[in-house]
C-alpha cells in the first residue's frame, strides 16, 4: 500500500469556495476526507491494493455539485481482503473501483445504506467492478449489491462470478423511504453467474413478498445477462411497477420472473438461448403485467422455465403463493426456435385460479418442422387470442386467434429475424429493435470473460514411468494443459492437488498408475480432471477404510469443477472397504461428471457419491452425472448414489444418464445403505436406456419436488429385481 502523511495529502484548491479533489492514500486519510466534505468535493483513492477497507461514504451533495469518490485511475484500485461500501446521504457518487481478492465480513458488498433508516438517496455507483468476491463458504449466504433509498441509480457495472449463495443484487422496499423509489439499473454487465446448486442464485432481485403489493417503480434497462446460470429465477421480480427494457438474455438458464408484484413491462428485450439446457423467457403472475415485442430464441427450457409461461394462480393467494394473472397484455413478441410456451401453467389442485381478463396477440411463434410448443394446461378461456401468427403447425392446440401458414424468416441487419412477408409485418417484435452490443455494457477497462473450455487447450507435456512422475510434471502446468503418459508403470507417493484443469492422457491399456496416498488425485479451487486411457489401480493404497481414486477438498468450495474419465480402467480399490472411485465433500459442486467407454472393477466403495447433503435444504452436488459405453463388475457399493432433498423448486438438477452400460455383480456390499446399484433421489432428469444389469441391487428412483422425469428403456434385468420408482407424496 501507497502511504504518506497527512501533510503531503494533495489539495487541489481551485478558487475559494470551490471543489477540492483530495487524493488519499491510507484509511485514515480517507477517514478524515470524508468528515469534511462539501458539495463538489472528490475523493480520490490512490491507485494500489486496499486491504480490509470497509468504506463508509456519507455526505450530502446536490443535483448539481454530487460529492464523488473515485479512483486515482480507474481499474487500477483494488478493494481487496475483507472489504466493502456503505454509502449515505444525497446525491453521492462511486465510480472506478474494482472488488477483488476477498469477500465482505457483513452481509452486502456494496450498500446504499449505512444502517436500518440511514440511507442513500440521488446517489449513483457506475463503473465499478465486482469479480469473484465471495465468501469461501459457499452456503454463507451473503449480496453483491443492495439498493436501498430513492432515485438512485446503478450502471456501467460489471458483476461477475458470484458464486456463494445469495442474489447477486437486490432492491430493498423494506421501509417507506425505500418505497416507490424511481431506480435506474442501466448499462451493467451481469456475467456468468455458476450454477449454485440450490435456491438463492438468482441475479436480481426486486422486491420481497411481504412488501409485493408496493410499486418499486425501478427501471432496469439495457443490461447485459450474460450466463446468469444461478438458479431458476435469472430476475425475481417482487414488487409492482417496474419496467424492463432493451436488456439481453445471453445462453442464460432460468427465466425473468414476475413472481410477485403487479403493473410491470418487460418489453424490447432480446433472450437468445443458443440451445443451451434451461434456458427461458419470460414468466407471467399477478396482475397488469405487459409482455411486449420480445425477441426470444433458441430457448429449450420446459414448464416453469419455458420461453414463455403463464401461470395459473391460487384462489385468494396468501401474499408469498401465486397471485392470479389478470388484466395481462402479450403483444407482438417473436418467439422463435423455442421449445416450450406454457400457458395455465402450474395447474394443480392449488393453483386453479386461471388467468382472466387477458389478451396474447399479434405474437409470432416460429419453429421449423411445424412443431406445435404451446401446451395448455387448465382452461385459458380467460385470455383473447387474436392475430397471432403460427409457422405451419401440425394439429395446433390453439387455433382461434392464430393464422397458422407457412413462414419464411430472414435476418435484417441486427441479425434478428422477422417474417419475409409483407403481410406479417406487424406480427411479433419490431424490426427496430435493439441487439445490445456485451462490449458498451459494464465498463471497458476490465476483461469480459470468455467461452469457458476447460480441458484440451494448453500444452501437450509427455513423461515417462518412474517415481512420482505424475506429480512433478503437474507442478509445472497450466490451465488446460495436457500430460501425455508413455507406456509403464506409474507410481505416486503423493496425493496430485488440482487447482487447474489438467488432463492425463496414455495409450489404452499401456500406462498404470498406482498410489500410496488415500487419494490419488485432489480437485481443490479452480481444479478439474479428465482422464483419458488410463489405467489405475488401488493396490499400493493404504490399508485402510475409506480411500478414494479421486475425491474433491475436504472443505466447502466455491468454484464447479468437471471430471471426465473416457476410455480408462479403474481396478482393485479394495485394499480396505469403502474404498470409492471419486469422494466428494458436502457443499462443493460439479457442473459435470461423466464416464465414458471405460472399464470399473473390484471396488469397495461407491464410483460416484453424492451423498452427503442430506439436510433436506434443496441442496445438491452435481448438475449433469452421466455414464456412457462403460463396464461395472464387482462393486460393492452403488455405480452411482445421488442425493437432493428438500422441496425447494429453484433448480433445474440434478440430471443422470446411464446408457450402453454394463453392471454385474454391483450394490451388494453391506455398506452400501441404499441397496440399490443406482439411486437418484430428488434428481429431476434421468434416462436409463440399452443398458444390461446382472446379479446386481435393482435401480431405486425416487420422485421428490419438481416435475421430475424419468424415462427408462431397453434394460435387460438378469438376476437383478425390476428397477423401483416411487413417487413423492407432498407431506
Ligand atoms: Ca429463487
Amino acid at each position: 500500500m501507497i502511504r504518506i502523511t497527512l501533510l503531503a495529502l494533495c489539495f487541489m484548491l481551485n478558487q475559494p469556495g470551490h471543489a477540492e479533489t483530495l487524493l488519499v492514500s491510507s484509511q485514515d486519510e480517507f477517514e478524515d476526507a470524508v468528515d469534511d466534505l462539501a458539495p463538489g468535493d472528490t475523493i480520490m483513492l490512490a491507485n494500489g491494493t486496499w486491504r480490509d477497507f470497509e468504506i463508509l461514504f456519507t455526505g450530502f451533495g446536490t443535483a448539481e455539485k454530487p460529492i464523488t469518490l473515485t479512483a486515482e485511475t480507474k481499474g487500477a484500485v483494488i478493494i481487496a481482503g475483507q472489504s466493502n461500501l456503505r454509502m449515505a446521504g444525497e446525491h453521492l457518487v462511486v465510480s472506478g473501483l474494482v472488488f477483488r481478492d476477498g469477500y465482505t465480513p457483513t452481509n452486502t458488498v456494496i450498500s446504499f445504506r449505512r444502517t436500518r433508516g440511514d440511507y442513500a438517496s440521488h446517489s449513483r455507483v457506475t463503473e465499478t467492478v465486482i469479480d469473484r468476491f465471495n465468501n469461501p463458504e459457499r452456503y454463507e449466504t451473503d449480496f453483491w449489491v443492495m439498493i436501498y433509498g430513492k432515485h438512485n441509480r446503478f450502471d456501467h457495472n460489471h458483476l461477475e462470478g458470484k458464486s456463494n449463495a445469495g442474489v447477486t443484487m437486490a432492491v430493498r422496499l423494506d421501509s417507506e423511504e425505500s418505497q416507490e423509489n424511481h431506480h435506474r439499473i442501466d448499462h451493467n454487465y451481469f456475467g456468468p453467474r455458476p450454477v449454485l446448486g440450490s435456491n438463492g442464485g438468482e441475479t436480481l432481485r426486486i422486491g420481497t413478498s411481504h412488501y409485493s403489493l408496493t410499486n418499486s417503480l425501478t427501471v432496469v434497462e439495457n443490461n447485459y445477462f450474460d450466463r446468469c446460470n444461478g438458479e431458476v429465477e435469472i430476475i425475481s421480480n417482487k414488487s409492482g411497477g417496474n419496467v424492463f427494457r432493451g436488456n439481453l438474455f445471453f445462453e442464460s438458464r432460468g427465466t425473468l420472473t414476475l413472481r410477485h408484484g403487479n403493473g410491470n413491462v418487460v418489453e424490447n428485450n432480446v433472450f437468445l438461448g443458443n440451445g443451451v439446457d434451461h434456458t427461458g423467457g419470460i414468466r407471467v403472475i399477478n396482475a397488469n403485467q405487459s409482455v411486449r415485442n420480445n425477441y426470444l430464441r433458441g430457448l429449450t427450457g420446459h414448464r416453469f422455465g419455458g420461453a414463455l409461461v403463464v401461470m395459473n394462480g391460487v384462489p385468494n393467494s396468501p401474499i408469498n403463493r401465486y397471485h392470479r394473472v389478470d388484466n395481462a397484455v402479450i403483444e407482438n413478441n417473436s418467439i422463435i426456435d423455442s421449445n416450450h410456451i406454457e400457458l395455465a401453467a402450474g395447474s394443480d389442485e392449488e393453483r386453479s385460479a386461471t388467468p382472466v381478463n387477458s389478451v396474447f396477440r399479434s405474437n409470432l411463434i416460429y419453429n421449423d418442422g411445424g412443431r406445435d410448443v404451446i401446451a395448455v394446461h387448465d382452461d385459458v378461456s380467460g385470455i383473447d387470442f387474436e392475430g397471432n401468427v403460427l409457422n405451419n403447425v401440425d394439429d395446433p392446440v390453439l387455433e382461434t386467434g392464430f393464422v397458422n401458414t407457412a413462414l419464411e424468416l430472414i435476418p435484417a441487419d441486427n441479425g434478428l429475424l422477422f417474417p419475409v412477408d409483407e403481410r406479417h409485418a406487424g406480427i411479433g417484435a419490431t424490426r427496430d429493435i435493439e441487439v445490445l452490443d456485451r462490449s458498451g455494457t459494464g465498463v471497458s477497462w476490465y476483461p469480459k470473460p470468455d467461452p469457458a473450455n476447460r480441458f484440451d487447450t494448453g500444452r501437450t507435456i509427455a513423461i515417462t514411468p518412474g517415481l512420482d512422475s505424475l506429480f512433478e510434471a503437474a507442478r509445472d502446468t497450466g490451465a488446460g494443459d495436457v500430460i501425455a503418459l508413455d507406456p509403464g508403470e506409474y507410481l505416486e507417493t503423493k496425493t496430485l492437488v488440482l487447482d487447474r484443469p489438467l488432463t492425463f492422457r496414455a495409450v489404452p491399456g499401456t500406462a498404470t498408475i498406482e498410489f500410496e496416498r488415500t487419494a490419488l488425485f485432489e480437485i481443490a479451487a479452480g481444479g478439474s480432471l479428465k482422464l483419458s486411457g488410463v489405467t489405475i489401480s488401488g493396490r499400493a493404497a493404504p490399508d485402510v477404510a475409506g480411500n478414494s481414486a479421486i475425491r474433491t477438498s475436504r472443505y466447502s468450495m466455491l468454484g464447479n469443477y468437471a471430471l471426465v474419465v473416457a476410455n480408462s480402467t479403474v481396478q482393485d480399490l479394495n485394499t480396505n472397504h469403502s474404498f470409492n472411485f471419486f469422494s466428494l465433500a458436502k457443499h462443493t459442486f460439479a457442473d459435470r461428471l461423466e464416464i465414458a467407454d471405460s472399464t470399473f472393477r473390484n471396488i469397495t466403495g461407491h464410483v460416484f457419491a453424492l451423498n452427503l447433503e442430506t439436510d433436506d435444504l434443496g441442496i445438491y452436488n452435481g448438475e449433469y452425472i452421466s455414464i456412457t459405453g462403460t463396464t461395472f463388475e464387482n462393486i460393492a457399493g452403488a455405480v452411482a448414489d445421488i442425493y437432493r432433498g428438500g422441496t425447494d423448486e429453484s433448480t433445474f438438477g440434478p440430471h443422470f444418464e446411464l446408457r450402453s452400460s454394463s453392471l454385474a455383480s454391483v450394490g451388494h456390499g453391506s455398506r452400501n445403505k441404499s441397496g440399490a446399484s443406482i439411486r437418484l433421489l430428488g434428481v429431476q432428469a434421468t434416462d436409463i436406456f440399452d443398458n444390461v444389469f446382472a446379479d446386481s441391487q435393482p435401480v431405486r428412483v425416487i420422485h421428490t419436488v419438481g416435475d421430475p422425469v424419468t424415462r427408462l428403456g431397453d434394460n435387460r434385468f438378469e438376476e437383478t429385481p425390476e428397477p423401483i420408482i416411487q413417487e413423492f407424496v407432498r407431506q
